[in-house]
């Protein structure tokens, strides 16, 4: 642990920090303890004109290989604090604290509102960032306040869910306001509602287990069962899960964009689940994937594709950021050739400037 007086430590390796386990060092590293760290932090970086990266967990980044110019601030502020609200529970978490440590808290509360996301690496503080989501739940449903440090006056600022611009896998943090906001804290309201049961997957262990009224422990087991099979629990032994999770967000086509997959589905014997949403029709990325020809387990290099899920790339053993940029880059170009639909990928990649595989990750088609 290193107090910002004493300054931020220099060329910190950060592949270890992260789950894909790729890129090179920070020029400058700090990891904070406390808010005065983070303000601190803010006013180094200002100070010397360099810039400024927020890491959490690591567990939704691509670091280039080059590693990363400036300061590299790993948030790790702990602590978890409950009260009762009517019903139900108010858990205020620091934005440091292991997510599924929080997860598993809620659970053993026997509140409802987190079960469904159990199992996901990270932090609290990468929650809202991308508005974590799973087997049915979003954290954005139960954030009742998300504490930050806005790093254009060093002040504490506190927004309320509607403030946030959540929306599916985004929210203010990730977009109009990406990298002015470090978040410190997130309250979440719970309970008051049954557990999260409506993904067919988790319905389907529930049932085989004989978990006829469910409690949310009993979806907690059902959401880590189901997410083991797919690789999806991060496990040192299992190479499946040395990923960044879904690489891809699943992508909204237009209603002729989707007639035309459906012919495509019906040629290829892969039936098509399209669901209906703001703007169109959300459609599976892996299926995407898979129809352009992409199995799982598909390697390129030391980069490949999770033999249990194909929308996770995989550090198949010492792969550089470029392998896997590289290895998303080409499925990319592949679901264009094969559906026309321009897949958004979903993991922050940091730094690359000059890389022309992660422009063209970036770019949307439009
Ligand atoms: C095996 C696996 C499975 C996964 N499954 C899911 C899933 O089911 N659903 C899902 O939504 N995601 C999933 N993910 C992605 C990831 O775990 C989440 O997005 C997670 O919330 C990222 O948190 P983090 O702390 O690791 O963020 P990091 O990876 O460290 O950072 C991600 C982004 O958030 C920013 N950030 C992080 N902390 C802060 C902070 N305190 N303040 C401001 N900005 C911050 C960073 O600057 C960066 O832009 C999975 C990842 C893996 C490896």
């Amino acid at each position: 642990m290193v107090a910002v007086d004493l300054g931020p430590q220099s060329h910190v390796p950060l592949a270890p920090l992260t789950t894909l386990g790729v890129g090179g060092a920070a020029r400058w590293f700090l990891r904070a303890v406390t808010l005065h760290d983070i303000q601190a932090a803010v006013r180094w970086a200002g100070d010397r004109g360099v810039p400024l990266t927020v890491l959490g967990g690591g567990s939704n980044v691509v670091i280039a290989d080059e590693g990363l110019e400036g300061l590299v601030l790993q948030v790790a502020l702990r602590g978890c604090e409950r009260r009762t609200q009517g019903d139900g529970l108010i858990l205020d978490a620091a934005a440091g604290e292991p997510w599924d440590a929080v997860v598993a808290a809620s659970v053993g509360y026997g509140v409802a509102g987190l079960e469904c996301l159990s199992g996901i690496p990270g932090s609290v503080g990468g929650t809202p960032v991308q508005n974590v989501g799973a087997y049915g739940q979003e954290v954005s449903r139960v954030i009742t306040r998300v504490t930050a440090v806005d790093r254009l006056t060093g002040r504490v600022v506190q927004f309320g869910p509607g403030d946030c611009a959540f929306g599916y896998r985004t929210s203010r943090f990730k977009t109009t306001d990406r990298g002015r906001y470090i978040v410190t804290a997130v309250q979440f309201g719970l309970g008051g509602g049954p557990a999260g049961t409506s993904y067919p997957d988790v319905a389907t262990w529930l049932h085989d287990h004989r978990r006829d009224v469910p409690t949310v422990a009993d979806v907690r087991d059902a959401v880590l069962a189901v997410r083991r099979r797919k690789g999806m629990v991060v496990d040192a032994a299992d190479v499946d899960t040395h990923s960044a999770g879904s690489f891809f967000v699943n992508p909204v086509v237009s209603a002729a964009q989707r007639d035309a997959l459906d012919a495509r589905a019906a040629e290829a014997g892969k039936p098509l689940v399209a669901h209906p949403v703001e703007g169109g029709f959300k459609v599976p990325a892996a299926w995407l994937i898979q129809l352009a020809g992409f199995r799982p387990g598909y390697r390129m290099g030391q980069a490949g594709l999770s033999s249990k899920h194909p929308l996770a790339i995989i550090n198949v053993g010492g792969a550089s950021a470029r392998a896997i940029i590289g290895l998303a880059a080409h499925v990319k170009r592949g679901v264009i050739e094969s559906s026309g639909v321009w897949l958004q990928a979903e993991p922050e990649v940091l730094g690359c400037e000059g890389n022309d595989e992660a422009a063209f990750l970036r770019q949307t088609g439009e």
